[in-house]
């Protein structure tokens, strides 16, 4: 865990959050800002600071961050779901701790 990172201590449970999935490796929770009726955030537990560096040094964590949204779109919006990794500042990316968006439970098409 990273003292600093603002995902590490809301995972360690120092900062509340809406909590939405969690098992060993994986925790999900609602986005403070939802851009989306449905905006979920999915995080690895250990500490990573973007998703090229969680695809080298963990590839399966990644593979189940994707099994993570469908599970939640499956539920909330019949399996579809845009994901979203905003990768490095310039793209967006405000915390460095990596983190997939899940925008789901409307239509997003339109
Ligand atoms: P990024 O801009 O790094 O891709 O995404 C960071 C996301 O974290 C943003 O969508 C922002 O709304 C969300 N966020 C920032 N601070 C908090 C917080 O304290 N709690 C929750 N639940 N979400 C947060
Ligand atoms: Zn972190």
């Amino acid at each position: 865990m990273a003292d600093d990172c603002l995902f590490c201590r809301i995972i360690a449970g120092d900062i509340p959050s809406d909590k939405v999935y969690e098992d060993e490796t994986t925790y999900a929770f609602k986005d403070i800002n939802p851009k989306a009726k449905v905006h979920v955030l999915i995080v690895p537990k250990v500490h990573c600071d973007n998703v090229a560096q969680l695809a080298k040094t963990d590839p399966s964590e990644l593979a189940h961050i994707v099994e993570v949204a469908q599970h939640i779109a499956d539920d909330k919006f019949h399996g579809s779901y845009r994901l979203i990794f905003n990768t490095g500042r310039d793209a967006g990316q405000s915390v460095f701790h990596a983190h997939a968006h899940v925008l789901t439970g409307q239509r997003l098409d339109e």
